[in-house]
């Protein structure tokens, strides 16, 4: 990829003839100065640009520039990359013309060139890799334990066993893969990084609740890989399932199924009562037999990262499905960013290996860091050769870093300007490698209610700094972070800005505490519930605020100190509180539907016969998780 260029910050031509002026605040007791900052008119940008080289073109800290983002809607960090339009529109809103460069020759973008080496072996058949999505609570996790209960080869496992990320089942002699983290999140991440791992899709979609956004979402995913669906039509078992009519959305989703006249197999199951399971088996295994997956069966393994995790004892490990070749123990290999050497290889049931052949999913410990979820692993010739390719990514990868850069586009400027209803938690998240970063960062964005996300603003590796401190700021959010230090100047800022900084060695309680927060910012929704209703029979005294009543409960109940509404006909005509309530020449607490009493209420507006007393107090609740 090419170098970026340094662009030289924009000089009008002519005079500048609108003067902004910007109040800032000095130290704490001067009065504010008026600051007066030069704005140019136009500038020119090419087709995209870092916030930090457009905010140096219109004479503005990164910073300011974020928060002037951020103030539209968009939030950003000073390393990313804006669209034209983007920044065109934001420009036009401080009266700046944006004019478009043209494309230099060099910003083409160069092949990419693989650093690992070719490699040669007997190629043949490998078991398929299913990856089960669909909509939340369809039954996914249910299904894939349904899978996996009635297909463990009994005795081999030894019992209960940590799972992997992945497991194997034999159907009819042939091993199928699962990979055990449903959803279309580890799917989207690992095509993400160029690893296509899953052959079939199964989807599953709950009988009783029919094609929803996630069915959706997940069908596009499967389309534009490629992949083929087998449609799992769950929970066929409940009362009001209704198959025939998920088979008929789904077709309005473009996915026809064989009994609607297209070539989708579909089976309904009740992953709940194992119901229906072997089918699905029998027909991922048919649907393998049709196309089944090859792949070179001998020489050094490739494989894809599936999952990674901090082992206690022995460090990061990584669950990687192998996708070519054999992967032995003591193999030294390059995974992303980092080397390795494979000291151990556990299989789906807990058994420690010492080969893992192309289509099986092991468990790898003995990496010298986290790599994420869809690197690529390759086997080299020794561990030197590991090293040298890892540092030379690790270094192109920082060269690289500002342009890969998320670059923010007029789709999510529009997304994040229709949000309004949506409140989201900014953060900016710091850990101490790359592998926990990207683990922090997919595991708080797997978090969120639906009304309240988690917003990440930025994240990095390394100690916390003042710049994050200000991002924070800027965002109205706060720093977490795992594993690293604040520096003194960065915690100094946070106290004056007043910003959180929360520091964790416990990614668990990190996630936990987000999530706690999430929940905290969820304004709960107030639903006002009616505990009763009277109807006013006689009017016995009415002084300025207090009225003397009579009437017949007709409906729940009455209370004393409840909160009441008169109502005449449509109209509310006051509003007051019940102050004494009796039957006969007795004060009660309480009187239901169906008993007279005299009550004192606290009204001011005139009250008369035939009107309703309305009892009714408000409720707080959570809205949907
Ligand atoms: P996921 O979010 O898609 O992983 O869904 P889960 O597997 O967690 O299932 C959500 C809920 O549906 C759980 O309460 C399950 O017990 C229930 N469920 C899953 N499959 C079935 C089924 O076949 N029949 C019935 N009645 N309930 C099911």
């Amino acid at each position: 990829m090419a170098a970026r260029r340094r662009r030289k910050p924009y000089r009008p031509a002519r005079p500048v003839n609108r003067k902004r002026p910007v109040t800032a605040t000095a130290e704490a007791e001067t009065a504010p100065v008026e600051v007066v900052v030069e704005r140019p008119d136009k500038v020119t940008i090419s087709d995209s640009i870092n916030v930090s080289e457009l905010a140096e073109l219109i004479n503005m800290t990164g910073v300011e520039l974020v928060g002037e983002l951020f103030n539209r809607g968009i939030v950003t960090n000073v390393n990313a990359t804006l669209d034209f339009e983007t920044a065109a529109l934001m420009l036009a809103d401080m009266e700046i013309e944006a004019e478009l460069l043209e494309k230099e020759p060099e910003d083409a973008p160069e092949d990419e060139v693989s650093d690992i080496p070719d490699v040669e072996g007997e190629m043949g058949e490998r078991g398929p890799v299913v990856t089960v999505m669909g909509h939340v609570d369809h039954g996914k996790t249910t299904l894939l334990d349904a899978i996996r209960k009635s297909n463990i080869v009994a005795g081999e496992a030894g019992g209960i066993t940590q799972g992997i990320g992945a497991y194997q089942v034999e159907v009819e002699g042939s091993p199928i893969t699962f990979i055990d983290t449903p959803g279309h999140e580890a799917f989207t991440a690992m095509r993400a990084r160029g690893a296509q791992v899953t052959d079939i899709v199964v989807l599953v979609v709950a009988a009783d609740d029919g094609v929803m956004p996630q069915t959706r979402e997940a069908i596009a995913h499967a389309k534009s890989a490629g992949v083929p669906i087998i449609v799992a039509v769950n929970k066929a078992d409940l009362p009001g399932a209704n198959p025939q009519r998920v088979l008929t959305e789904l077709a309005d989703a473009e996915l026809l199924v064989e009994s609607m006249g297209g070539d989708v197999v579909s089976v309904e199951i009740s992953a709940l009562k194992g119901e229906g399971v072997d089918d699905l088996l029998e027909m991922i295994h048919l649907t393998t037999q049709i196309d089944q997956p090859i792949a070179r069966l001998t020489g050094p393994a490739r494989a894809a990262v599936i999952e990674t995790r901090l082992d206690r004892s022995v460090g990061p490990v990584a669950t990687v499905l192998v996708s070519a070749g054999e992967l032995r123990v003591g193999d030294a290999f390059v995974v992303g960013l980092q080397s390795g050497k494979a000291r151990s290889l556990v299989d789906a049931d807990g058994n420690r290996i010492k080969v893992a052949a192309a289509g099986r999913p092991v468990e790898v410990a003995g990496l010298s860091a986290m790599p994420r979820p869809g690197d690529q692993l390759a086997v080299l010739d020794d561990e030197k050769q590991a090293r040298q390719i890892a540092e030379a990514r690790r270094l192109r990868e920082s060269r690289e870093e500002s342009s890969v850069a998320e670059r923010l586009g007029l789709e999510d400027l529009a997304r994040q300007l229709t949000h309004g209803a949506i409140q989201q938690l900014d953060l900016v998240v710091k850990a101490d490698t790359d592998g926990s970063v990207e683990a922090v960062v997919q595991a708080v964005q797997a978090l969120g209610y639906e009304l309240v996300k988690p917003n990440i603003v930025y994240s990095g590796v390394g100690a916390i700094t003042e710049n994050d401190v200000n991002l924070a700021t800027a965002a109205k959010g706060v720093v977490v972070a795992f594993n690293v230090k604040a520096s003194p100047a960065a915690r100094g800022l946070a106290d004056q800005n007043g910003v959180e900084i929360r520091i964790y060695q416990i990614i668990y309680d990190l996630i936990n505490d987000v999530d706690a927060t999430l929940k905290g910012k969820i304004k709960p929704v107030i639903t006002e519930v009616i505990d009763g209703r009277l109807e006013i029979r006689g009017v016995f005294r009415s002084e300025r605020a207090l009225k003397i009543i009579g009437g017949l409960v007709t409906e729940g109940r009455l209370n004393r100190g409840a909160t009441i509404r008169v109502i005449r006909g449509d109209e509310t005509i006051a509003t007051g509180r019940v102050d004494t309530l009796r039957r006969f020449a007795d004060m009660v607490n309480e009187v239901t539907a169906g008993y007279e009493c005299g009550l004192g209420i606290t009204v001011r507006p005139k009250v008369a016969e035939g009107d309703i007393v309305e009892a009714h107090h408000e409720e707080e609740s959570l809205p949907g998780s």
